[in-house]
């Protein structure tokens, strides 16, 4: 019998891993309940208030080798074999591998109550926005769905002037709705519990840029707002709140994790057969664990590609995985297939006119960092290295309106060439020459 192989989600990562199956030849069934009708989320949070496209759809079409099951899926049970092989505490990245990797390994319950039997199921079902009350604005909702989004598109469009536009929370999101607004001619006030905008997200010399372009932009900010209950009432035409998501969780033999599923290097769950991708996985191994940029649209494509590649007609059977590991390090497993999910993840966020982006490594709390940048100062990136000296090796990056620039930190971060901080502390050192070397 064949593999059988069923993806729930069909947004950015599910999407992906089924195209790429499909170009495999290798059959695929997509459970969602919008599958074959999902669209990009990052245009919802930029493109509200300009007019431009914020719809902008994955044209995921069922094939000979995609079959879309329109259904919400609810629970996940292990057969007999997987459950028993399920990692334990000593076990953890070495599971005994199921004896047959053509057995199925469970069975998903579809709301309709129907169930889909598999032997290899990809969780993708990405995050859900948090939505707090806020009392001042009972009609107040996150911009994180297409509902929502359309929702407030048509609060925006039948506006004869221009709207005071609430937000709570100034986290990416918050950023790009508030900036966008104020560059199509709306007021736009950011209600922030601390006392500077993007803290969690990136590091000072880049959060203080854009907090400097949004304030002479016109956007205003109330800082220390420690509570929803604190926004004053009849101030705002429209109230958006951004503070936050949390994945999406299907219970597998009736336990769901508390934060995230944990994956392996293989973006394996601990179940065998099971693996999760994109918003909803957070890798624990490999040379990102636990440390890269979640929730982003880059992340969730390459975990598509790469499960794809592991999972697809011809690939090395995954079950194998766990034997190899120390050969695994370069990204390519014994048959020459991808065992580790190695891509350099990176992340953009558009903020009005600001852009600004990661690469690899980045942190918010980083301060020894260095900064380079062109004589206007408009345009400048941060570089994170893994140590304070100067041998220390170069990380991640922090490009902010600077373009060409985050391609060359891709490119350098993703090559042999790693530069080291002696390297980038010469004012002469060429860093988009180094960059295709
Ligand atoms: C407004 C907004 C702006 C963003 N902007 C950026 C940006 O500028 N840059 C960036 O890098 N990233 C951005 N992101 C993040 C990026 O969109 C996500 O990282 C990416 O969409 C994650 O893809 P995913 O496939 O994991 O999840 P999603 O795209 O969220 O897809 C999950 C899918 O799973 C389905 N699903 C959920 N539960 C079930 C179930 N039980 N049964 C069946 N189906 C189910 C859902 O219907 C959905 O279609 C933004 C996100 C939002 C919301």
């Amino acid at each position: 019998m064949s593999k059988r192989i069923v993806i729930i989600g069909a947004g950015l990562a599910g999407t992906t891993t089924a195209r790429e199956l499909n170009a495999r030849g290798q059959a695929v069934t997509v459970i969602d309940p919008q599958a074959g009708e999902t669209c990009e989320r990052p245009p919802l949070s930029k493109h509200l208030f300009d007019g431009s496209r914020h719809h902008l759809p994955y044209h995921l079409e069922s094939t000979e080798h995609i079959t879309f099951v329109r259904d919400r899926a609810e629970e996940i049970t292990l057969a007999e074999a997987a459950a028993e092989s399920r990692y334990t505490a000593e076990t953890q990245r070495h599971p005994h591998p199921l004896e047959n990797h053509h057995a199925t390994a469970g069975a998903i319950q579809l709301a309709s109550g129907e169930s889909i039997d598999f032997t290899h199921c990809i969780l993708a079902t990405g995050m859900e926005a948090i939505r707090p009350d806020v009392p001042a604005y009972p009609d107040a909702l996150p911009v994180y769905d297409l509902a929502d989004a359309e929702w407030i598109l048509e609060r925006v469009n039948n506006a004869n002037r221009p709207l005071n536009v609430g937000v709570l929370g100034s986290g990416y999101l918050g950023m790009e709705v508030a900036s966008s607004a104020v560059a199509a001619g709306h007021q736009a006030t950011v209600y922030l519990r601390g006392d500077e905008p993007l803290r969690k997200q990136l590091s000072a010399p880049v959060r203080q840029a854009l907090f400097d372009k949004h304030k002479a932009a016109g956007v205003e900010f109330v800082t220390h707002t420690s509570s929803p209950d604190d926004i004053p009432a009849d101030v705002h035409d429209l109230f958006i709140t951004s503070v936050g998501a949390r994945p999406r969780l299907i219970p597998i033999d009736g336990h769901r994790p508390a934060h995230a599923w944990d994956v392996d290097e293989s973006l394996a769950t601990s179940h065998p057969g099971v693996f999760a991708a994109g918003d909803c996985a957070i890798v624990t191994a490999g040379p990102y664990a636990l440390d890269h940029p979640w929730a982003c649209e880059p992340v969730a494509e390459s975990h598509g590609k790469f499960l794809a590649e592991l999972l697809g007609e011809g690939a090395g059977e995954p079950s194998n995985k766990g034997e190899n590991d120390s050969e695994s390090a370069s990204g390519s497993g014994p048959e020459g297939g991808p065992k580790v999910w190695s891509d350099v993840p990176w992340h953009w966020s558009f903020q009005g006119p600001e852009k600004v982006f990661t690469a690899g490594l980045t942190s918010p709390d980083a301060d020894d960092t260095l900064i380079r940048h062109d004589p206007s100062g408009s345009k400048f990136q941060v570089f994170h290295f893994d140590g304070p000296d100067l041998e220390s090796r170069l990380v991640g990056v922090e490009t902010f309106n600077w373009p060409p620039m985050q391609a060359a930190a891709r490119r350098v971060l993703g090559g042999n060439n790693i530069p080291t901080r002696a390297h980038l502390e010469d004012p002469d050192f060429d860093f988009k020459a180094h960059s295709r070397l």
